[in-house]
């Protein structure tokens, strides 16, 4: 699938018949990047195989960690909407006010929204490093890329059990960040909030298939896989998602 069949479906889960229709036409792209981000509660199709991003990240974690964890988290997430009153509402409104809802939904809504924010982290073929004002912005903040590379891996290394490592941009700065669990910067629960830009799933059914206890191992891999158009592109968003 190429960027923008990827980005057609994204839109079709997101925003699903009632807006689809009027933006049917040559502008998809540009108006899918301003409308607010909303994934839906659907799994998005992974954008590239089970096996795309090895030897960094093996198959069958891919394939264990999108049709099993990630699916159970939306089955749950589907299940419980109803009941919560949420099932019309966006993944991000939500998360913004998670305070109001059940554990249930902070869990699994967490979970339904990491993992589709994780799959476009990703990218076979990725790695390099950021480019233009974002590259700029990365300097400013961190003095180099290398020293972000550092500091970001340090926060992944260092989150205590099971998390994520975030890069946000707060109040139109960069933070490096971590929450627990499947919490993420959007929930009004967490101390850091902002937009997430980059993310680094540390739960051991990311990665110990093949790295076993050796965190750092996987940590260092990532870097080889990470798409940094596509943050960049977060970075441009001008809604507060
Ligand atoms: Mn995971």
């Amino acid at each position: 699938m190429n960027k923008r069949e990827f980005l057609k479906t994204g839109l079709a889960i997101g925003t699903g018949i009632f807006v689809a229709p009027a933006l049917a036409g040559e502008n998809i792209l540009h108006k899918v990047e301003t409308l607010p981000y909303n994934t839906g509660f659907t799994q998005i199709p992974l954008p590239y195989d089970y096996n795309a991003l090895e030897p960094y990240i093996d198959a069958l974690t891919m394939e264990i960690h999108y049709s099993k964890h990630h699916a159970g988290y939306t089955a749950n997430l589907n299940k419980v909407a109803p009941d919560e009153g949420i099932q019309n509402k966006g993944i991000e409104e939500i998360m913004a006010s998670v305070s109001q809802y059940s554990p249930a939904v902070r869990n699994n809504g967490g979970g339904f929204y990491n993992h589709n924010f994780f799959w476009k982290v990703l990218k076979p073929g990725g790695g390099n490093s950021p480019k233009g004002t974002f590259l700029k912005k990365i300097n400013k903040t961190f003095r180099s890329f290398d020293d972000f590379k550092v500091q970001f891996s340090q926060k992944a290394l260092t989150v205590f059990g099971s998390g994520w490592a975030w890069l946000i941009e707060q109040n139109g700065k960069l933070l490096i960040t971590s929450t627990p669990n499947q919490d993420n910067p959007l929930m009004d629960i967490v101390t850091e909030k902002g937009r997430p830009l980059l993310a680094l799933d540390v739960w051991e059914h990311a990665y110990y298939l093949k790295y076993q206890n050796k965190r750092a191992d996987y940590i260092k891999a990532f870097w080889n896989v990470i798409d940094w158009e596509f943050i960049e592109s977060r970075l441009e968003r001008k809604d507060s998602f």
